[in-house]
């Protein structure tokens, strides 16, 4: 549905987007992941025609979009701050959209029922957005976004100022209500959890360069770069070299089936790579971290690296003890040198 191809940006001399590809299916959730001032924001405005590309095209529907005016792109647009227009009340800022896009005045009043329905607002209309929570003027946002039924919506951040707990409760309710309407979706966030609990593919972005596009699963698995896979929050990379098939680490050798990938290397102990054992690899815990349902603890082996290990089901070692490592050679990944 939607294409981009060699987009690039530039604010001065500043390259904001560097000759990006993406593509979005009709009915997909694109999530376009990457830390801060990498680009993102950038690449969402210049597809939503708020800012001119130095070169290449963004194609809509088979329909290419340069000199269309923001306005006429048939996008939804969601950004960080919400931004709500405070002297209408909910309806009103609900109805803007679909006022602007020539929505028949007879049919505002139902189509707005039906989005604060979808979003979990039901009957909130004539409230005074400067009443509403956090959590329910990002929904009034979202409700606004979504009313005229955009063939795309492009969310930047949505739920980047609210506390985490309210932003996970709100990822959930994303997740339904994008499957419910079969919404096309193109979501910028920073947040990898966010990412991964809402794409159907994830675009991971650095430096104004695509650096890996893959489902959520492929990515956490099998990251194209220790840069993927420490931006996902994966903490355990050691140190390789890999030659004919295999990786040496100090932990072993593992299988290397990338043929992009010789010399210096870096493999990637996925959590179930690891485990403490009564023999195996020698160290001593040197922090420990309660997490719910499992105790992480850091462990600094005496041959170098320093790991984290997942503990379920109690008993797991204190600081300072002495513990042993036992290691899955086949639940690991083998990356580029970063
Ligand atoms: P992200 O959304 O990933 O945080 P942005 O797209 O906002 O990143 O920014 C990408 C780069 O472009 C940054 O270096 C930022 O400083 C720069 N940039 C963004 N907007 C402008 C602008 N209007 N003028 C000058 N530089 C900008």
């Amino acid at each position: 549905m939607l294409s981009v191809r060699d987009l690039t940006v530039r604010f001065g001399d500043t390259v904001a987007v560097a000759d990006v590809d993406l593509d979005v299916g009709a009915g997909e959730v694109v999530c376009v992941l990457g830390p801060s001032g990498c680009g993102k924001s950038t690449l969402l405005r210049t597809i939503a025609g708020l800012e001119r590309p130095a070169a290449g095209e963004v194609v809509l529907d088979g329909r290419d979009l340069a000199g269309v005016r923001p306005d006429q792109r048939g996008l939804g647009m969601m950004f960080q701050d919400g931004a709500l227009f405070p002297h209408r009340d909910v309806a009103g800022n609900v109805a803007f959209g679909l006022r602007m896009r020539g929505w028949p005045r007879a049919d505002l009043g139902r189509r707005v029922a039906e989005v604060l329905e979808l979003v979990g607002l039901p009957g909130l209309g004539d409230r005074n957005v400067a009443t509403l929570s956090g959590g329910e003027q990002q929904r009034v946002a979202l409700a606004r976004a979504i009313a005229p039924e955009p063939r795309l919506l492009m969310l930047d951040e949505p739920l980047g100022s609210l506390d985490r707990g309210l932003r996970d409760r709100l990822i959930g309710e994303l997740r339904e209500l994008f499957a419910r309407l079969g919404s096309t979706v193109l979501y910028v966030t920073h947040d990898q959890d966010e990412a991964l609990a809402l794409a159907d593919r994830v675009v991971v972005m650095r430096a104004g360069e695509v650096v890996q596009v893959a489902a959520p699963d492929l990515l956490w698995r099998r990251p194209a770069t220790a840069f993927v896979a420490r931006f996902l929050g994966q903490r355990n990379l050691v140190a390789a070299h890999v030659r004919d098939g295999r990786a040496t680490t100090v932990l072993g050798d593992v299988p290397s089936t990338r043929d992009d990938v010789a010399g210096a290397a870096e493999v990637l102990f996925l959590p179930d790579a690891l485990r403490l054992a009564g023999d195996g690899h020698a160290g001593r815990v040197v922090s420990r971290r309660f997490a719910g349902d499992h105790v992480v603890v850091t462990v600094e082996l005496d041959d170098g690296p320093t790991l984290d290990v997942a503990c379920w089901g109690g008993g797991a070692p204190v600081v300072g003890e002495d513990v042993h490592l036992a290691v899955d050679p086949t639940a690991t990944w083998v990356v580029p040198a970063g």
